[in-house]
C-alpha cells in the first residue's frame, strides 16, 4: 500500500480524499494555489506545497508543478480527484514516467472515453446501447443532414472532446442545423481546441441514469447500480439520488449487468460511471467518466461501502473488498449540490462566510470544505458543499432533507439552499416524476411568478 499520497485537487473532493487516506494509514500532500493558502485541504494534510497562482491553468492545472511537489514531499502516488487534471491522460503518463502512481484508470482508456466519438464507439462495441446518431463525427453540413434525416429532428450536435455542457447545440428542424452546426464548433474549439462534432438524436423526455462501476487487476468487476441525475440546470446536476425512483428491479438488474459485463470487455481499471439517457424502458449510452464522480457519496450510502478506500486499493495493486454477489442495495439517498450563488439566477456569490453551522444528526452528511470566517475565491467552481442524506426509504430522505436544510447555516454569501427548500413543496419532486428538462421548465415558471 501507498505510505503517501498527493491530492492534486482542492476544496471538498480533497478532503474526501485526505480523509480515506487517512482511515488507511497513509500520509498526505495538499498542493495549494495562493488564493487557497488558506483552505481547510491545506490545514488538515500532512504536508502542504505551494504550486502556483490562483488561475487554475498556473497551479491545479500545472502538471510540472505537481510532479515537482509530488518529488519534494516523497509522495508515492497522485490522486487527481474529479475535475482539473482528472481525465488528462497525459498527465497520467507523466505520472508513470516518474515512477509514480496515478490513481485512477490506464492512459488508454482516459484517451478513448474521453473522445465522446470513440468513446460511443468502444461502448457500442462492447455490447452498450447507444443513442442513434452519427456514426463517427460529421465534418460537412451536408452529411449532417442525412444523418439528421435519417435520426429525425430534433437533433444534437456534440463537441467530441466535450464535457460541461459545452458545445452542446439543439437543431429543432433543418433550417436551424447548419447555425447549429458552426456554433457547436465555435463553443468546443474554443473550449476544448478542438472543433470535432458529432450527431445524436435529441431525447425529448428522458431521464439521467448512471452506472457506478468499479473493476480491479485481479479480474474483479462490479457494478453498484445507479444514480439518478435527472435534475439539472444548464446540463449540469443539480440534485441526485440513488437508486433511481423510476427504475424497476428488472430493469435495474439488466442494466447493471449490461455494464457490468461491458466493462469487462474493455479490461478496464479503477472506479468509473457509465451515463445513459433512459427514455420508454430504454437505456441510451452517453459517456463515461473516468473518474470518481461529485455524486459518489449517495452510492457508497446504499452500498455501504467506501468508494475511494477501493479505488486506492485497486490502483496499489490490491483486491476490491467486494464481489459482485456481497453488494445490497440498502435504503434511499439523496445528495443536493450546495453552491455559492444566488437561487434564483444562479450568479457566482464568491466571498467571506460570516457564520457556519453544518448539519448533522441521523442520516445526515455534510461533505464541504468550508467553515466560518473561509473567503470562497472567486477563481474555482460554485460548488462549496454536498449535503447528502440517507435512510430507509425515498419518503425518510425528503423528511430529512428538510430537517438538515434548515439546520445549515451560511451568512455572509448567497447559496441555492432556498432552491432545495423549494423543491421539497413540489409534488412532481416530491413523487420522483421528472426528466432531464423538468428542473428547468420549473425555473422558467418560478421566474415568471416573480
Ligand atoms: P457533458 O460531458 O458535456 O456533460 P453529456 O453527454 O454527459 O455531456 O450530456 C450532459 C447532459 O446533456 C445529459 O445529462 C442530458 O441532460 C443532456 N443530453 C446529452 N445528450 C442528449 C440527447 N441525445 N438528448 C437529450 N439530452 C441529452
Amino acid at each position: 500500500m501507498f505510505k503517501k499520497v498527493l491530492i492534486a485537487n482542492r476544496g471538498e473532493i480533497a478532503l474526501r480524499i485526505h480523509r480515506a487516506c487517512k482511515e488507511m494509514g497513509i500520509a498526505t500532500v495538499a498542493v495549494h494555489s495562493t488564493a487557497d493558502a488558506n483552505a481547510m485541504h491545506v490545514r488538515l494534510a500532512d504536508e502542504s506545497v505551494c504550486i502556483g497562482p490562483a488561475a487554475a491553468k498556473d497551479s491545479y492545472l500545472n502538471i510540472a508543478a505537481i510532479i515537482a511537489a509530488a518529488e519534494i514531499t516523497n509522495a508515492d502516488a497522485i490522486h487527481p480527484g474529479y475535475g482539473f487534471l482528472s481525465e488528462n491522460a497525459r498527465f497520467a503518463e507523466i505520472i508513470a514516467a516518474h515512477d509514480l502512481t496515478f490513481i485512477g484508470p490506464l492512459p488508454e482508456h482516459i484517451k478513448t472515453m474521453g473522445d465522446k466519438i470513440a468513446a460511443k464507439d468502444a461502448a457500442g462495441k462492447a455490447g452498450i446501447p447507444l443513442v442513434p446518431g452519427s456514426d463517427g463525427g460529421v465534418t460537412s453540413f451536408a452529411e449532417a443532414k442525412k444523418v439528421a434525416a435519417k435520426i429525425g429532428y430534433p437533433v444534437l450536435i456534440k463537441a467530441a472532446a466535450g464535457g460541461g455542457g459545452k458545445g452542446m447545440k439543439l437543431a429543432l428542424s433543418e433550417s436551424d442545423l447548419e447555425s447549429a452546426m458552426s456554433n457547436a464548433q465555435q463553443e468546443a474549439r474554443a473550449s476544448f481546441g478542438d472543433d470535432a462534432i458529432y450527431l445524436e438524436k435529441y431525447l425529448q423526455k428522458p431521464r439521467h441514469i448512471e452506472i457506478q462501476i468499479a473493476a480491479d487487476a485481479h479480474g474483479n468487476v462490479i457494478q453498484l447500480g445507479e444514480r439518478d441525475c435527472s435534475l439539472q440546470r444548464r446540463h449540469q446536476k443539480v440534485l441526485e439520488e440513488a437508486l433511481s425512483p423510476a427504475l424497476s428491479e428488472k430493469k435495474r438488474q439488466q442494466i447493471g449487468e449490461t455494464t457490468r459485463k461491458a466493462i469487462e470487455k474493455l479490461g478496464y481499471l479503477g472506479v468509473g460511471t457509465v451515463e445513459y439517457l433512459y427514455e420508454n424502458d430504454e437505456f441510451y449510452f452517453i459517456e463515461m467518466n473516468t473518474r470518481l464522480q461529485v455524486e459518489h457519496p449517495i452510492t457508497e450510502q446504499v452500498t455501504n461501502l467506501d468508494l475511494v478506500r477501493e479505488q486506492i486499493r485497486i490502483a496499489a495493486g490490491e483486491k476490491l473488498t467486494v464481489r459482485q454477489k456481497d453488494i445490497r442495495f440498502s435504503g434511499h439517498a439523496i445528495e443536493c449540490r450546495i453552491n455559492a450563488e444566488d437561487p434564483v439566477h444562479f450568479r457566482p456569490s464568491p466571498g467571506k462566510i460570516v457564520n457556519f453551522h453544518a448539519p448533522g444528526g441521523p442520516g445526515v452528511r455534510f461533505d464541504s470544505a468550508v467553515y466560518g470566517g473561509y473567503s470562497i475565491p472567486p477563481h474555482y467552481d460554485s460548488m462549496i458543499g454536498k449535503l447528502i442524506v440517507f435512510g430507509d426509504s425515498r419518503e425518510l430522505c425528503l423528511e430529512r432533507l428538510r430537517r438538515a436544510l434548515s439546520e445549515i447555516v451560511i451568512t455572509g454569501i448567497n447559496t441555492t439552499i432556498p432552491l432545495f427548500e423549494k423543491l421539497l413543496d413540489v409534488p412532481d419532486f416530491i413523487n420522483g416524476d421528472y426528466d432531464i428538462h423538468w428542473l428547468e421548465n420549473w425555473l422558467e415558471d418560478q421566474q415568471q411568478a416573480d
